[in-house]
């Protein structure tokens, strides 16, 4: 067992200073592609927490007072450092994460604009005045909702803890963010950059810890009034519960199993090169993966040869080597799912056109996976696969494939190819999901809010309204006394 010297040591961040836990108590960190140990993992102890949330509480406060146009500023000189610095951080994310370099420092570059996005529209975050009595000015106020305490996974370690972050301190809020502790050392990065450009000592606090003891904590205290999470449909409703008995407001983005619908009149060609794209970013390890591929039968065959010839275009391997354009899953419970759920699908009777099979060497590495004859029931067309598997399943009439894809609780990204404005409006208006692309696989955009209905969530993330969890609304009537 050796631990590897050049990734940076783990630590949190409390009221400005980097710390270990107050036990000593640590996890290990894996490299997900060659399963050796690289790091250990700080965790919190209750009083560790109580460090957090006291500079949360008192970081709310300078940060509150501090004139916009300086909080803007102190954002900006953060994405500036975000974006410098983006091959390094890519590099640490590569090693605890596995994806591939170019993709690692794409993600970082993109949260950099995220970052200006925020930053900038807060200076937007208007009220308004209404039409009173003569002698009473009544006006709508937005405010910052205070300290937030915010939960994120292992998929996009610096874009998915930025999301949360950049959206709080441009409200004005404080925050305490438990990065996973599968990504500690990106979050820790990230962090890294808010507090060279100058942010006040504990306006920005992370943590690490055992997940479901840190969550308890941070959400039970009355310091935090908000609660924001990213991760599964599971966890997110046990934080919602927990927050709802506190009655604080949640932000919940939870998972997803998108389907594509592939309608006659489209182009199974580029739908498939589109689609497989999509599939493969970050080893299907996206929310908004295309998951489910419900292809109108008579473009099936061309569709199925197409995307069998794109995931074998895919070149898997240690996203440190170049040339890769696949990583290794993040974890081994990722491994275990893939294993079993193409498992389930074949003993049903499915067949598996390529991959299917763990690669053999060390590595949570399992290929491009394309399954058809997926009977209905096979566990992959209701679980989010959240890897690189792709089932896909013919139809015959659009109602049928509305109906398939709407069938799940889950309702967060979608897709449709059609060359027809009344098919695609029709797409439109019935699929149940937060957001739908039409003849493309594109990933989110700052501009542009992302979020989920049915069990995927509520909240949104991106665009104007990325802000609007962050804050509250006050209504304030004031009467003139003469
Ligand atoms: P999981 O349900 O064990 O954990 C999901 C995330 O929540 C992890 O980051 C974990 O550390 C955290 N978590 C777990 N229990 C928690 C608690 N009590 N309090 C706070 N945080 C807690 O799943 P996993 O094995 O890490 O990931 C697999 C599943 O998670 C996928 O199938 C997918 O559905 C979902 N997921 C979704 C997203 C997303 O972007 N929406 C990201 C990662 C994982």
């Amino acid at each position: 067992m050796t631990t590897d010297h050049a990734f940076p040591a783990v630590r949190m961040y409390i009221a400005g200073e980097w710390c270990e836990g107050g036990t000593g108590a640590t996890a290990p960190l894996v490299d997900p592609a060659t399963e050796e140990p690289i790091g250990t993992v700080p965790l919190a102890a209750p009083a560790d927490l109580d460090r957090a949330l006291a500079a949360a509480e008192e970081g709310f406060r300078v940060w509150r007072a501090t004139p916009v146009a300086r909080r803007t500023a102190i954002l900006h000189a953060a994405a500036d450092l975000i974006a410098e610095r983006a091959p390094a951080i890519a590099r640490v994310m590569t090693r605890e994460q596995g994806k591939p370099l170019a993709e690692a420092a794409g993600e970082a570059r993109r949260t950099a604009g995220t970052l200006r996005w925020h930053a900038d529209d807060a200076r937007r975050a208007y009220g308004r005045i209404i039409p009173a009595e003569p002698g009473t000015v009544l006006t709508v106020r937005r405010e910052p909702i205070g300290p937030v305490a915010a939960f994120v996974p292992w998929n996009f370690p610096v874009g998915g803890p930025n999301r949360k972050i950049s959206s709080a301190l441009s409200a004005g809020c404080s925050i305490v963010v438990k990065a996973s502790e599968e990504t500690p050392a990106t979050a820790m990065e990230l962090v890294r950059c808010y507090a060279d450009a100058g942010l006040p000592p504990g306006v920005l606090n992370l943590v690490l810890g055992e997940p479901a003891e840190v969550s308890a904590h941070l959400i039970a205290s009355p310091v935090t009034r908000l609660i924001a999470f990213t991760g599964s449909v599971p966890v997110g409703k046990l934080l919602a519960a927990e927050a709802g008995k506190v009655m604080k407001p949640s932000l919940m983005e939870l998972g997803g199993h998108a389907p594509v619908i592939v309608c006659a009149d489209a182009d199974p060609v580029h739908a498939a090169r589109k689609a497989a794209q999509a599939k493969f970013a970050n080893a299907g390890q996206v929310c908004t993966s295309p998951s489910r591929f419900l292809v109108h039968e008579s473009l099936v065959e061309e569709f199925t040869a197409e995307f069998v010839k794109a995931a074998e275009a895919v070149t898997t391997g240690n996203g440190l080597t170049e040339g890769t354009t696949m990583g290794p899953l993040a974890n081994a419970r990722r491994l275990e799912a893939m294993q079993r759920l193409v498992a389930d699908a074949v003993a049903r009777g499915a067949k598996v056109l390529t991959g299917g099979e763990r690669l053999d060497r060390p590595g949570y590495f399992f290929p491009p996976t394309v399954l058809t004859d997926v009977p209905p029931d096979a566990e992959v067309l209701h679980e989010e696969p959240f890897g690189p598997l792709a089932p896909i399943v013919p139809f015959d009439g659009l109602d049928e494939a509305l109906a398939l894809a709407n069938s799940l609780p889950y309702g967060l990204a979608a897709y449709g190819f059609t060359r027809s404005a009344a098919t695609a409006e029709k797409l439109s208006d019935a699929l149940e999901a937060g957001i739908l692309s039409l003849n493309h696989c594109g990933g989110s955009v700052h501009e542009a809010p992302s979020g989920g209905v049915k069990d995927s969530g509520y909240g949104r993330e991106g665009g104007p309204e990325a802000l609007d969890a962050y804050l509250v609304t006050k209504r304030v009537s004031h009467l003139l006394v003469p």
